[in-house]
Protein backbone atom coordinates (compact mmCIF):
# COMPACT_ATOMS: atom_id res chain seq x y z
CA UNK A 1 0.00 0.00 0.00
CA UNK A 2 1.05 3.29 -0.68
CA UNK A 3 -0.26 6.98 0.45
CA UNK A 4 0.68 10.13 -1.71
CA UNK A 5 -0.17 13.12 0.76
CA UNK A 6 0.46 16.68 1.76
CA UNK A 7 -0.44 17.42 -1.81
CA UNK A 8 -2.90 19.56 -3.50
CA UNK A 9 -4.96 16.75 -4.97
CA UNK A 10 -7.24 17.47 -8.20
CA UNK A 11 -9.70 14.56 -8.39
CA UNK A 12 -10.88 15.66 -12.36
CA UNK A 13 -13.82 13.39 -13.83
CA UNK A 14 -17.74 14.18 -13.14
CA UNK A 15 -17.47 15.12 -9.62
CA UNK A 16 -14.19 16.90 -10.14
CA UNK A 17 -13.03 18.44 -6.87
CA UNK A 18 -9.61 20.23 -5.53
CA UNK A 19 -9.02 18.62 -1.61
CA UNK A 20 -6.60 20.86 0.37
CA UNK A 21 -4.20 18.53 2.39
CA UNK A 22 -5.52 15.79 0.18
CA UNK A 23 -4.07 12.01 0.15
CA UNK A 24 -4.95 9.18 -2.31
CA UNK A 25 -4.66 5.22 -0.72
CA UNK A 26 -3.05 3.40 -3.51
CA UNK A 27 -3.30 -0.94 -3.17
CA UNK A 28 -1.50 -2.88 -5.53
CA UNK A 29 -2.64 -1.34 -9.28
CA UNK A 30 -5.80 1.02 -8.21
CA UNK A 31 -6.86 3.70 -5.99
CA UNK A 32 -8.96 2.90 -3.06
CA UNK A 33 -9.81 5.56 -0.93
CA UNK A 34 -9.26 9.84 -1.44
CA UNK A 35 -9.08 12.29 1.32
CA UNK A 36 -7.46 14.28 3.71
CA UNK A 37 -4.44 12.99 4.49
CA UNK A 38 -4.51 12.74 8.51
CA UNK A 39 -7.84 10.46 7.62
CA UNK A 40 -5.87 8.22 4.90
CA UNK A 41 -2.82 8.00 7.39
CA UNK A 42 -5.45 6.70 10.04
CA UNK A 43 -6.68 4.01 7.48
CA UNK A 44 -3.76 2.59 6.59
CA UNK A 45 -1.24 3.70 9.14
CA UNK A 46 1.58 1.03 7.48
CA UNK A 47 1.19 2.36 4.35
CA UNK A 48 4.41 3.48 2.63
CA UNK A 49 4.42 7.02 2.61
CA UNK A 50 5.01 10.04 0.07
CA UNK A 51 5.00 13.41 1.22
CA UNK A 52 4.03 15.65 -1.96
CA UNK A 53 4.85 19.12 0.31
CA UNK A 54 1.64 21.11 -1.12
CA UNK A 55 2.32 19.89 -4.49
CA UNK A 56 -0.31 19.14 -6.83
CA UNK A 57 -1.63 16.00 -7.22
CA UNK A 58 -3.91 14.58 -10.42
CA UNK A 59 -4.53 12.27 -13.13
CA UNK A 60 -1.94 11.21 -15.28
CA UNK A 61 -1.75 13.09 -18.94
CA UNK A 62 -3.00 10.36 -22.09
CA UNK A 63 -2.10 11.22 -25.88
CA UNK A 64 -4.58 9.69 -28.05
CA UNK A 65 -2.39 9.89 -31.27
CA UNK A 66 1.37 10.05 -31.35
CA UNK A 67 4.38 8.23 -33.22
CA UNK A 68 7.28 6.76 -31.10
CA UNK A 69 9.38 6.27 -34.77
CA UNK A 70 9.58 9.87 -35.24
CA UNK A 71 11.90 10.58 -32.24
CA UNK A 72 15.28 10.40 -34.12
CA UNK A 73 13.97 13.41 -36.82
CA UNK A 74 14.41 15.86 -33.40
CA UNK A 75 17.85 18.32 -34.83
CA UNK A 76 18.07 16.07 -37.93
CA UNK A 77 18.84 18.46 -41.52
CA UNK A 78 16.65 17.48 -44.42
CA UNK A 79 18.27 16.67 -47.99
CA UNK A 80 16.10 18.51 -50.43
CA UNK A 81 14.88 21.41 -50.47
CA UNK A 82 12.13 22.27 -47.66
CA UNK A 83 8.91 20.70 -48.32
CA UNK A 84 6.16 23.02 -49.89
CA UNK A 85 2.95 21.02 -49.00
CA UNK A 86 2.24 18.09 -46.99
CA UNK A 87 2.31 15.51 -49.23
CA UNK A 88 5.91 16.79 -50.31
CA UNK A 89 6.93 16.64 -45.90
CA UNK A 90 5.58 12.94 -46.01
CA UNK A 91 8.25 12.10 -49.33
CA UNK A 92 11.20 14.58 -47.95
CA UNK A 93 11.18 13.86 -44.19
CA UNK A 94 8.94 11.07 -42.51
CA UNK A 95 9.23 8.72 -45.85
CA UNK A 96 12.87 8.95 -46.05
CA UNK A 97 13.24 8.89 -42.26
CA UNK A 98 11.02 5.31 -41.65
CA UNK A 99 12.26 3.68 -44.18
CA UNK A 100 16.10 4.17 -42.47
CA UNK A 101 15.10 2.78 -39.55
CA UNK A 102 16.59 -0.27 -38.07
CA UNK A 103 15.36 -3.04 -35.25
CA UNK A 104 17.60 -1.01 -33.03
CA UNK A 105 16.55 2.43 -34.02
CA UNK A 106 12.64 1.65 -33.75
CA UNK A 107 13.27 0.07 -29.98
CA UNK A 108 15.24 3.36 -28.82
CA UNK A 109 13.11 5.74 -30.56
CA UNK A 110 10.08 4.15 -28.79
CA UNK A 111 12.05 3.68 -25.35
CA UNK A 112 13.11 7.84 -25.45
CA UNK A 113 9.65 8.83 -26.66
CA UNK A 114 8.26 6.86 -23.60
CA UNK A 115 11.01 8.09 -21.29
CA UNK A 116 9.53 11.51 -22.20
CA UNK A 117 6.25 10.56 -21.66
CA UNK A 118 6.94 9.43 -18.07
CA UNK A 119 8.79 12.90 -17.46
CA UNK A 120 6.09 14.71 -18.77
CA UNK A 121 3.42 12.99 -16.77
CA UNK A 122 1.90 11.28 -20.06
CA UNK A 123 0.92 7.64 -18.97
CA UNK A 124 -1.14 6.30 -21.69
CA UNK A 125 -0.89 6.61 -25.24
CA UNK A 126 -2.22 5.29 -28.82
CA UNK A 127 1.30 4.92 -30.75
CA UNK A 128 1.17 4.72 -35.00
CA UNK A 129 4.39 3.15 -36.26
CA UNK A 130 5.56 3.00 -39.77
CA UNK A 131 9.05 1.54 -40.99
CA UNK A 132 9.13 -0.73 -44.38
CA UNK A 133 12.77 -2.21 -43.85
CA UNK A 134 11.79 -3.62 -40.44
CA UNK A 135 8.52 -4.75 -40.09
CA UNK A 136 8.35 -8.07 -38.81
CA UNK A 137 8.43 -7.80 -35.10
CA UNK A 138 8.36 -4.15 -34.96
CA UNK A 139 5.66 -4.09 -32.91
CA UNK A 140 6.64 -6.42 -29.96
CA UNK A 141 9.74 -4.15 -30.21
CA UNK A 142 7.71 -1.18 -29.15
CA UNK A 143 6.22 -2.99 -26.65
CA UNK A 144 9.28 -4.34 -25.31
CA UNK A 145 10.37 -0.46 -24.57
CA UNK A 146 6.46 0.23 -23.23
CA UNK A 147 7.36 -2.46 -20.76
CA UNK A 148 10.44 -1.19 -19.53
CA UNK A 149 9.35 2.22 -19.14
CA UNK A 150 5.97 0.79 -17.67
CA UNK A 151 3.50 3.21 -19.22
CA UNK A 152 0.39 2.44 -21.44
CA UNK A 153 0.59 1.62 -25.17
CA UNK A 154 -1.95 0.87 -27.82
CA UNK A 155 0.02 -0.33 -30.81
CA UNK A 156 -0.07 -0.41 -35.02
CA UNK A 157 1.91 -0.86 -38.01
CA UNK A 158 0.71 1.56 -40.50
CA UNK A 159 -0.51 -0.52 -44.11
CA UNK A 160 -0.09 1.42 -47.19
CA UNK A 161 0.47 0.70 -50.65
CA UNK A 162 3.18 3.25 -51.28
CA UNK A 163 6.08 0.74 -50.72
CA UNK A 164 4.85 -2.18 -52.72
CA UNK A 165 2.21 -5.29 -52.23
CA UNK A 166 4.78 -7.57 -50.28
CA UNK A 167 5.62 -4.77 -47.83
CA UNK A 168 1.20 -3.67 -47.17
CA UNK A 169 1.15 -7.78 -46.68
CA UNK A 170 4.04 -7.47 -44.27
CA UNK A 171 2.20 -4.76 -42.73
CA UNK A 172 -1.11 -6.34 -42.67
CA UNK A 173 0.79 -9.49 -41.07
CA UNK A 174 2.27 -7.40 -38.63
CA UNK A 175 -0.93 -5.69 -37.35
CA UNK A 176 -2.89 -9.38 -37.13
CA UNK A 177 -0.15 -11.20 -35.42
CA UNK A 178 -0.20 -8.47 -32.90
CA UNK A 179 -3.71 -8.39 -32.36
CA UNK A 180 -3.99 -11.45 -31.60
CA UNK A 181 -1.26 -11.66 -29.17
CA UNK A 182 -2.88 -8.84 -27.09
CA UNK A 183 -6.49 -10.52 -27.35
CA UNK A 184 -4.57 -13.79 -25.87
CA UNK A 185 -3.40 -11.88 -22.95
CA UNK A 186 -6.03 -9.31 -22.22
CA UNK A 187 -3.92 -6.43 -20.46
CA UNK A 188 -4.75 -2.96 -19.80
CA UNK A 189 -1.18 -2.25 -19.98
CA UNK A 190 -0.31 -3.10 -23.87
CA UNK A 191 -3.16 -3.32 -26.65
CA UNK A 192 -3.30 -3.29 -30.11
CA UNK A 193 -5.09 -1.69 -32.92
CA UNK A 194 -5.03 -2.20 -37.04
CA UNK A 195 -2.62 0.51 -38.43
CA UNK A 196 -3.63 2.11 -41.85
CA UNK A 197 -1.72 5.76 -42.94
CA UNK A 198 -4.01 7.15 -44.70
CA UNK A 199 -7.22 7.17 -47.14
CA UNK A 200 -4.45 8.96 -50.06
CA UNK A 201 -2.02 6.04 -50.01
CA UNK A 202 -4.10 3.21 -50.04
CA UNK A 203 -5.82 1.75 -52.96
CA UNK A 204 -9.12 -0.14 -53.09
CA UNK A 205 -7.69 -3.95 -52.84
CA UNK A 206 -5.65 -3.16 -49.90
CA UNK A 207 -8.59 -1.28 -48.74
CA UNK A 208 -10.76 -4.34 -49.21
CA UNK A 209 -7.96 -6.86 -47.85
CA UNK A 210 -7.71 -4.29 -44.60
CA UNK A 211 -11.15 -4.19 -43.75
CA UNK A 212 -11.85 -7.87 -44.51
CA UNK A 213 -8.72 -8.61 -41.38
CA UNK A 214 -10.15 -6.16 -39.20
CA UNK A 215 -13.49 -7.83 -39.30
CA UNK A 216 -12.38 -11.35 -38.76
CA UNK A 217 -10.36 -10.12 -36.02
CA UNK A 218 -12.87 -7.79 -34.39
CA UNK A 219 -10.40 -4.80 -33.77
CA UNK A 220 -10.59 -0.99 -34.69
CA UNK A 221 -8.63 0.99 -37.31
CA UNK A 222 -6.06 3.34 -36.26
CA UNK A 223 -5.91 6.09 -39.34
CA UNK A 224 -5.02 8.93 -40.33
CA UNK A 225 -7.76 10.69 -41.83
CA UNK A 226 -8.78 13.73 -43.48
CA UNK A 227 -5.67 15.48 -42.60
CA UNK A 228 -4.28 17.77 -45.29
CA UNK A 229 -6.91 18.50 -47.87
CA UNK A 230 -4.79 16.45 -50.49
CA UNK A 231 -6.04 13.22 -48.65
CA UNK A 232 -9.68 14.52 -49.66
CA UNK A 233 -9.21 15.44 -53.17
CA UNK A 234 -7.57 11.98 -53.22
CA UNK A 235 -10.79 10.36 -52.42
CA UNK A 236 -13.09 12.58 -53.51
CA UNK A 237 -11.19 11.99 -57.58
CA UNK A 238 -11.16 8.41 -57.48
CA UNK A 239 -14.19 7.34 -55.19
CA UNK A 240 -16.59 10.05 -55.13
CA UNK A 241 -16.29 10.21 -51.42
CA UNK A 242 -14.69 12.36 -48.78
CA UNK A 243 -12.34 9.56 -46.84
CA UNK A 244 -14.68 9.11 -43.54
CA UNK A 245 -17.17 8.37 -45.99
CA UNK A 246 -14.79 6.14 -47.79
CA UNK A 247 -13.92 4.05 -43.97
CA UNK A 248 -17.62 4.20 -43.18
CA UNK A 249 -18.39 2.45 -46.92
CA UNK A 250 -15.59 -0.50 -45.59
CA UNK A 251 -17.55 -0.75 -41.97
CA UNK A 252 -14.31 0.87 -40.54
CA UNK A 253 -15.65 4.02 -38.30
CA UNK A 254 -17.05 2.58 -34.64
CA UNK A 255 -15.64 3.25 -30.77
CA UNK A 256 -13.02 0.76 -31.19
CA UNK A 257 -11.66 2.87 -34.05
CA UNK A 258 -9.40 6.15 -34.38
CA UNK A 259 -9.33 8.19 -36.97
CA UNK A 260 -6.52 11.15 -36.49
CA UNK A 261 -6.95 15.09 -37.18
CA UNK A 262 -10.45 15.06 -39.08
CA UNK A 263 -9.53 18.25 -40.57
CA UNK A 264 -10.89 18.45 -43.84
CA UNK A 265 -14.51 16.37 -43.02
CA UNK A 266 -17.77 17.38 -44.24
CA UNK A 267 -20.93 18.11 -42.52
CA UNK A 268 -22.18 14.79 -43.64
CA UNK A 269 -18.98 12.99 -42.14
CA UNK A 270 -19.18 14.64 -39.12
CA UNK A 271 -22.79 13.12 -38.63
CA UNK A 272 -21.20 9.75 -39.68
CA UNK A 273 -18.50 9.91 -36.79
CA UNK A 274 -21.13 11.11 -34.28
CA UNK A 275 -23.15 7.90 -34.98
CA UNK A 276 -20.73 5.56 -35.09
CA UNK A 277 -18.54 7.01 -31.75
CA UNK A 278 -15.58 6.65 -33.74
CA UNK A 279 -12.64 8.26 -31.72
CA UNK A 280 -11.38 11.45 -33.54
CA UNK A 281 -7.60 12.49 -32.16
CA UNK A 282 -7.15 16.58 -32.14
CA UNK A 283 -3.30 17.28 -32.96
CA UNK A 284 -2.76 20.94 -32.86
CA UNK A 285 0.21 21.29 -32.84
CA UNK A 286 1.20 18.97 -35.81
CA UNK A 287 -1.61 20.72 -37.90
CA UNK A 288 0.05 24.05 -37.36
CA UNK A 289 3.83 23.01 -38.14
CA UNK A 290 2.64 20.88 -41.33
CA UNK A 291 -0.09 23.93 -42.42
CA UNK A 292 -2.47 21.53 -43.22
CA UNK A 293 -5.45 23.63 -41.79
CA UNK A 294 -7.78 24.38 -38.46
CA UNK A 295 -9.52 21.35 -37.32
CA UNK A 296 -13.40 22.06 -36.97
CA UNK A 297 -13.51 20.38 -32.99
CA UNK A 298 -16.06 22.97 -32.21
CA UNK A 299 -18.76 21.43 -34.80
CA UNK A 300 -17.63 18.12 -33.83
CA UNK A 301 -17.87 18.54 -30.42
CA UNK A 302 -21.23 20.08 -30.93
CA UNK A 303 -22.00 16.99 -32.91
CA UNK A 304 -21.62 14.66 -30.46
CA UNK A 305 -17.77 13.17 -31.81
CA UNK A 306 -15.72 12.08 -29.14
CA UNK A 307 -12.51 14.25 -30.32
CA UNK A 308 -9.69 14.11 -27.83
CA UNK A 309 -6.15 15.17 -27.68
CA UNK A 310 -3.09 13.90 -29.21
CA UNK A 311 0.33 15.14 -30.28
CA UNK A 312 1.24 13.74 -33.26
CA UNK A 313 4.73 12.95 -32.12
CA UNK A 314 5.27 16.86 -31.67
CA UNK A 315 6.02 16.89 -27.61
CA UNK A 316 5.59 14.16 -25.43
CA UNK A 317 4.16 17.26 -22.93
CA UNK A 318 0.65 17.15 -23.36
CA UNK A 319 0.07 20.31 -22.09
CA UNK A 320 1.85 22.29 -24.58
CA UNK A 321 -0.63 21.01 -26.91
CA UNK A 322 -3.33 21.93 -24.38
CA UNK A 323 -1.91 25.45 -24.51
CA UNK A 324 -1.79 25.26 -28.62
CA UNK A 325 -5.49 24.15 -28.73
CA UNK A 326 -6.86 26.69 -26.58
CA UNK A 327 -5.53 29.87 -28.17
CA UNK A 328 -5.60 28.24 -32.19
CA UNK A 329 -9.57 28.38 -32.00
CA UNK A 330 -9.76 31.36 -30.74
CA UNK A 331 -7.90 32.57 -33.83
CA UNK A 332 -8.76 30.38 -35.94
CA UNK A 333 -12.50 31.46 -34.87
CA UNK A 334 -11.76 34.83 -34.31
CA UNK A 335 -13.77 33.99 -30.78
CA UNK A 336 -11.91 34.87 -27.67
CA UNK A 337 -14.79 32.49 -26.17
CA UNK A 338 -13.34 29.50 -28.21
CA UNK A 339 -11.43 26.77 -26.34
CA UNK A 340 -11.93 27.14 -22.86
CA UNK A 341 -14.57 24.53 -22.72
CA UNK A 342 -13.98 22.79 -25.71
CA UNK A 343 -10.18 21.55 -24.94
CA UNK A 344 -10.72 20.70 -21.08
CA UNK A 345 -13.41 18.09 -22.82
CA UNK A 346 -11.12 16.89 -25.56
CA UNK A 347 -8.12 16.91 -22.93
CA UNK A 348 -9.57 15.19 -19.72
CA UNK A 349 -13.04 13.86 -20.45
CA UNK A 350 -13.19 12.49 -23.91
CA UNK A 351 -9.34 11.17 -23.66
CA UNK A 352 -10.37 9.01 -20.69
CA UNK A 353 -13.87 7.53 -22.92
CA UNK A 354 -10.74 7.16 -25.91
CA UNK A 355 -8.62 5.46 -23.45
CA UNK A 356 -11.48 3.26 -21.84
CA UNK A 357 -12.01 1.77 -25.55
CA UNK A 358 -8.66 0.95 -26.01
CA UNK A 359 -7.18 -0.15 -21.96
CA UNK A 360 -9.13 0.35 -18.64
CA UNK A 361 -11.99 2.54 -18.05
CA UNK A 362 -11.57 5.62 -14.80
CA UNK A 363 -8.00 7.20 -16.06
CA UNK A 364 -8.06 10.98 -16.38
CA UNK A 365 -9.69 10.70 -12.90
CA UNK A 366 -8.71 10.45 -9.03
CA UNK A 367 -11.61 7.95 -7.44
CA UNK A 368 -11.50 5.24 -5.45
CA UNK A 369 -11.69 1.77 -7.65
CA UNK A 370 -9.86 4.51 -10.49
CA UNK A 371 -6.65 2.78 -11.85
CA UNK A 372 -3.53 4.49 -10.09
CA UNK A 373 -2.50 6.45 -12.78
CA UNK A 374 -1.03 9.72 -10.89
CA UNK A 375 0.94 12.63 -11.29
CA UNK A 376 2.50 14.85 -8.91
CA UNK A 377 3.34 18.82 -9.91
CA UNK A 378 5.37 21.20 -8.47
CA UNK A 379 2.95 23.68 -9.21
CA UNK A 380 2.16 26.06 -6.01
CA UNK A 381 -0.52 28.06 -7.26
CA UNK A 382 -0.18 32.08 -6.50
CA UNK A 383 -4.03 32.50 -6.67
CA UNK A 384 -6.74 29.96 -5.36
CA UNK A 385 -7.04 26.79 -7.39
CA UNK A 386 -10.52 25.11 -7.54
CA UNK A 387 -12.52 22.36 -9.30
CA UNK A 388 -14.02 24.96 -11.16
CA UNK A 389 -10.73 27.34 -12.34
CA UNK A 390 -8.39 24.35 -12.87
CA UNK A 391 -8.31 24.37 -16.46
CA UNK A 392 -6.65 28.17 -16.29
CA UNK A 393 -4.09 27.10 -13.57
CA UNK A 394 -3.28 24.29 -15.98
CA UNK A 395 -2.98 26.82 -19.40
CA UNK A 396 -1.12 29.07 -17.86
CA UNK A 397 0.84 28.15 -14.90
CA UNK A 398 2.05 24.74 -15.54
CA UNK A 399 4.61 23.06 -17.69
CA UNK A 400 5.17 18.58 -18.34
CA UNK A 401 8.47 19.57 -17.03
CA UNK A 402 7.07 20.19 -13.17
CA UNK A 403 6.05 16.97 -13.20
CA UNK A 404 7.91 14.98 -10.37
CA UNK A 405 6.57 11.85 -9.73
CA UNK A 406 4.62 9.69 -12.32
CA UNK A 407 3.13 6.47 -11.14
CA UNK A 408 1.12 4.09 -14.06
CA UNK A 409 -1.23 0.77 -12.27
CA UNK A 410 0.31 1.96 -9.20
CA UNK A 411 3.65 1.28 -10.08
CA UNK A 412 6.00 4.17 -9.18
CA UNK A 413 8.13 5.27 -12.85
CA UNK A 414 9.52 8.68 -11.52
CA UNK A 415 9.87 10.00 -8.39
CA UNK A 416 11.72 13.65 -8.00
CA UNK A 417 12.43 14.04 -11.51
CA UNK A 418 14.59 10.62 -11.13
CA UNK A 419 13.14 7.28 -13.23
CA UNK A 420 13.11 4.72 -10.95
CA UNK A 421 13.63 1.96 -13.72
CA UNK A 422 15.47 2.96 -16.05
CA UNK A 423 19.18 4.37 -16.29
CA UNK A 424 18.22 7.71 -18.75
CA UNK A 425 21.71 8.52 -18.96
CA UNK A 426 22.57 5.32 -20.90
CA UNK A 427 19.58 5.22 -22.79
CA UNK A 428 20.11 9.52 -24.67
CA UNK A 429 23.68 8.03 -25.11
CA UNK A 430 22.75 5.14 -27.14
CA UNK A 431 20.20 6.90 -28.82
CA UNK A 432 22.51 9.73 -29.99
CA UNK A 433 25.08 7.07 -31.13
CA UNK A 434 21.97 5.55 -33.71
CA UNK A 435 20.79 9.02 -34.21
CA UNK A 436 23.91 10.26 -35.88
CA UNK A 437 23.88 6.74 -38.27
CA UNK A 438 20.54 7.15 -39.24
CA UNK A 439 20.87 10.83 -40.00
CA UNK A 440 23.75 9.57 -42.52
CA UNK A 441 21.67 6.71 -43.72
CA UNK A 442 18.31 9.13 -44.06
ZN1 LIG B 1 0.15 11.02 -37.12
Amino acid sequence: MLILGNGRLLTLGSKCRVIEDGALLIEGEKISTIGETANLQAVAPDADFIDCRGRLIMPGFTCAHTHTYSAFARGMALKDDAPVNFPQILERLWWRLDQALSNEDIFYSALVTFIDSVKNGTTALLDHHAGPNAIEGSLELIASAARMAGIRANLCYEVSDRDGEAKMLGGLEENAAFIKKCSDEKSSMLTASFGMHASFTIGTKTMEKCARTVNDLGAGVHIHAAESREDVDDSLDKYGMGVIERLDKYGLLGDKSMTAHCVHVSDREIELLAASQTNVAHNPQSNMNNAVGCAPVNKMLAAGVVVGMGTDGMSADMLEGLKTAHILHKFCNNDPRAGWKEVPRMQFENNARIMSNYFISGLNELAPGAPADVIVIDYDPPTPLTAENYYGHLVFGVTGRAVETTIVAGKILMQNRVLTEINEQEVKAKARELAVKLWERF
